[in-house]
């Protein structure tokens, strides 16, 4: 399977490793560390995210969960009178993690890497919308309304896209001083399109987010986003100092957001991306995408033995296949399709039944392979019925 980086930011990315420079301080690499500032400014205007928000450029969106969980893990701590980065988490009041119960697992490995373990995930009913409802939060916070408390949302589950209502929920947790962190590795794009903007309604409201360059963005991997609104709290938790290191100036230290030390420049490739596309570019690619989605579903649905679980709202859908008999052969319709080489399906489990996956985030997926998809899932079910 071949990738599909937009052409600028793939020829940026080969740049960096023969341009080699070592992006950890401003003193190792000036034009790295200046870039990024850049770059971090272009990407919190695409996402329509509080301009002073601080940001850092990861390998993806679950080390982007661990960085902005840590700085979650510092704030709520911090206001408990507890030093994390001194202390650690022995004898530290323990923190509850209130989380969409469809939230995706890298969540579960950042809180585990995090020392807060997994079991101190509280899941949030979502239903089968994938959306916590404000009663639910409401009832799970009372619970103890005074432990530190993080809560976790989704913009963009991984089966249907869901967004949780931000508008509705966030007022409720910062009600009782808890932290907002939202898993947006693909849907936070929305908000970069006016047209698909209202999924992800009030999601600026949140005191953390996590993104991916490395999908839909189109950048090469590896690429993640972690945002943070609260500045201090994230070079709290990741600052650090050397004696022979040489920080301080007016360019920020990449290093003192990042839990990596030495680093390529992975700010530049995404830099590139923001701007080959340009902001209308961005939002038409965000929208074509999701259109994409949308009528591979419906082409599929179509099918004789096909039943459509979730049309796309985003650019994700749940289709799922029955033979003749009843029988849910969805694993052996995804499998043929993959075999095929059209397309590249994922599979799924919904409801308790095996479905597959549709999820389009391709700058140069195009009418064509949406037709070449639907006729590859018709000739798989025609031969497997
Ligand atoms: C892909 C994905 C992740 C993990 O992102 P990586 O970049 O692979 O670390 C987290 N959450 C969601 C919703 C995802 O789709």
């Amino acid at each position: 399977m071949k990738g599909g980086a937009l052409p600028a930011a793939l020829a940026t990315d080969i740049m960096c490793s023969g341009w080699d420079q070592n992006a950890v301080l401003a003193s190792t690499s000036p034009a790295g560390a200046v870039l990024e500032e850049v770059a971090g400014q272009f990407l919190l205007e695409a996402l329509r995210l509080p301009s002073d928000a601080s940001y850092a450029f990861v390998t993806g969106c679950q080390m982007a969960h661990a960085t902005a969980l840590a700085a979650a893990r510092h704030a709520v701590l911090a206001r408990k009178g507890w030093d994390v980065e001194a202390k650690g988490l022995q004898g530290a009041p323990v923190i509850r993690v209130l989380a969409n119960a469809h939230h995706h697992s890298s969540v579960t490995r950042a809180l585990r890497l995090l020392g807060l373990g997994s079991e101190c995930i509280i899941p949030l009913d979502a239903g089968r919308t994938g959306m916590v409802a404000p009663d639910v939060l409401r009832a799970a916070l009372a619970q103890e309304p005074h432990a530190p408390t993080i809560v976790v949302l989704n913009a963009g589950d991984l089966n249907i896209g869901a967004c949780d209502d931000f508008a509705a929920l966030c007022p409720i947790a910062h009600a009782v001083g808890a932290w907002v962190h939202v898993d947006g590795a693909f849907g936070l794009w929305a908000n970069a399109s006016p047209r698909m903007a209202s999924l992800v309604k009030g999601v600026e409201l949140a005191d953390s987010w996590a993104t991916d360059g490395h999908k839909w963005l189109n950048t090469p991997y590896d690429c993640g986003m972690a945002i943070t609104r609260d500045a201090a709290a994230h070079s709290a938790a990741m600052r650090m100092t050397a004696e022979y290191l040489t920080s301080g100036g007016p360019v920020r230290d990449p290093m003192d957001f990042t839990p990596e030390w030495s680093r390529r420049a992975r700010a530049l490739p995404a830099l590139a991306a923001l701007m080959e596309l340009g902001r209308d570019g961005l939002a038409a690619m965000i929208k074509r995408c999701c259109d994409h989605a949308a009528a591979i579903f419906d082409g599929i649905s179509d099918l004789p033995g096909a039943t459509g679980i979730a049309r796309p709202t985003m650019n994700q859908g749940l289709i799922r296949f029955d033979a003749a008999d009843g029988t849910n052969i969805s694993d052996a319709v995804i499998a043929a399709i993959n075999a095929g080489g059209e397309a590249f399906v994922s599979g799924g489990l919904w409801d308790g039944e095996r479905v597959m996956r549709i999820s389009v985030c391709g700058w140069n997926t195009n009418a064509d392979d949406v037709a070449r998809t639907v006729v590859a899932a018709g000739e798989a079910l025609s031969r497997l019925r």
